[in-house]
């Protein structure tokens, strides 16, 4: 394995912060390096990598569908995109589902949903769209334009107008909200923004505000599904049905695609030429997504999430005695007194992977097929990494 070139002479164009890692190589919850070196990962590439890595029934489904078909185009039908959105409709809520290839393209899909259900279904009445501050919903000009952050957007202004509310204020959104909202976006919990989780009812008062004015509620749960939380959905520990959810992260389990779940409500709007995507829902894509559902909705997995969560947050809680420790199930962030850029590192130094969140937050996002000896591992990593900074 040849060691790469240093960034001065790299050809790609530099808009990321790199560790000076290279994984090549990955199996259950290990990873490792281009030299052998092996790594307990508690980051799961930003809560993709749900199933671990080589996960024997992932490999052995997308090797069989590259061996029969890779692609043939939305232009035809195609069988793993059925039997994927009824895997997907059945654990969450009535509806149809838009495959896309990544989080911010289902976003655009639920946004563009939303002005059709302004501009048509109620004819131009409803153009406001209501997001919060803090959160994180993607790169692409529709996304960035309901991300709030000033360090994502300001850049690339102008953009398209959002109205941002402070997380987590139900009477904020009550006095904001009025006849002419056509839609509000939020996450259940904040995955970027430092693992914020909104307080209690939040998401029900969101759920009642947006009936009673006729607003769609957007849920972005590209970090929060697919059992991430210890629910299949985040939003069920609330009980509330949205009128749109997204998917994407957890979904493929490292094969890239996203999801645009539309309720019944909303649909229909989506006339035929009215959105599309060339390798949205490929055959290799669903039959990735196949399997992880397959596994995640296998009775005990979502239990097991919870149980290793919980282990998790009490291991990080002793460690981190005083600080505060955010998220549900396998979803947890440390806030920390500043950057966790440092811990990172050390982390890195003792082989272990974790990442930040927001300014201030270290997140942990292990694989949510992590053992209990693996969880006790990553705190007993941790606490040394944390002496070394
Ligand atoms: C990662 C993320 C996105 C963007 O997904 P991409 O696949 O990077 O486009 C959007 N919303 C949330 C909540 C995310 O965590």
């Amino acid at each position: 394995m040849t060691t790469p070139a240093p960034a001065s002479a790299s050809f790609l164009v530099q808009n990321y912060n790199r560790q000076d890692v290279r994984f090549i190589r990955g199996a259950g919850c290990h990873l490792f390096d281009e030299h052998g070196r092996k790594y307990l990962d508690a980051f799961a590439g930003v809560a993709v990598s749900a199933l671990g890595h080589a996960h024997p029934r992932l490999v052995a489904a997308i090797s069989q569908q590259a061996g029969q078909l890779l692609h043939a185009s939305n232009h035809y039908g195609i069988l793993q995109q059925e039997a994927l959105a009824k895997t997907i409709v059945q654990s969450g809520f009535p509806g149809r589902v838009l495959f896309c290839n990544s989080g911010t393209e289902a976003n655009e899909c639920a946004y563009k949903v939303v002005r059709l259900w302004g501009n048509v279904a109620h004819g131009g009445a409803k153009t406001r769209i209501i997001a919060f501050e803090n959160g994180f919903h993607g790169r692409t000009i529709g996304s960035l334009s309901i991300t709030a952050s000033a360090k994502y957007r300001e850049p690339f202004a102008p953009m398209p107008a959002c109205e941002f509310l402070p997380f987590g204020d139900a009477d904020a959104l009550e006095r904001a909200m009025g006849a002419d909202v056509a839609g509000v976006f939020l996450e259940p919990i904040q995955g970027e923004g430092g693992i914020m989780v909104p307080p209690a009812g939040f998401l029900a008062r969101a759920r009642e505000l947006c009936t009673r004015h006729g607003a769609l509620l957007v849920v972005d749960e590209i970090q929060t599904g697919v059992g991430r939380t210890g629910r299949m959905y985040a939003h069920q520990h609330d009980a509330v049905v949205p009128d749109i959810m997204t998917l994407a992260k957890g979904l493929g389990g490292g094969v890239p695609i996203g999801a645009a779940v539309l309720g019944t409500s909303c649909a229909d709007l989506l006339k035929p030429g009215l959105h599309g995507t060339t390798f949205g829902g490929n055959p290799l894509a669903c039959a990735a997504a196949i399997t992880v559902l397959d596994e995640v909705l296998t009775p005990g997995f979502l239990a097991r999430v919870t149980e290793r969560g919980d282990q998790l947050k009490q291991g990080l809680e002793k460690l981190f005695a005083g600080s505060a420790v955010r998220g549900k199930g396998l979803l947890l962030g440390v806030q920390l007194p500043g950057d966790p850029a440092p811990l990172v590192k050390a982390a890195l130094a003792e082989g272990l992977v974790v990442g930040p969140s927001g300014n201030n937050t270290l997140r942990l996002a292990p694989p949510l097929i992590i053992s209990e000896a693996e969880v006790d591992d990553v705190i007993a990593k941790l606490r040394l990494a944390r002496i070394r900074t």
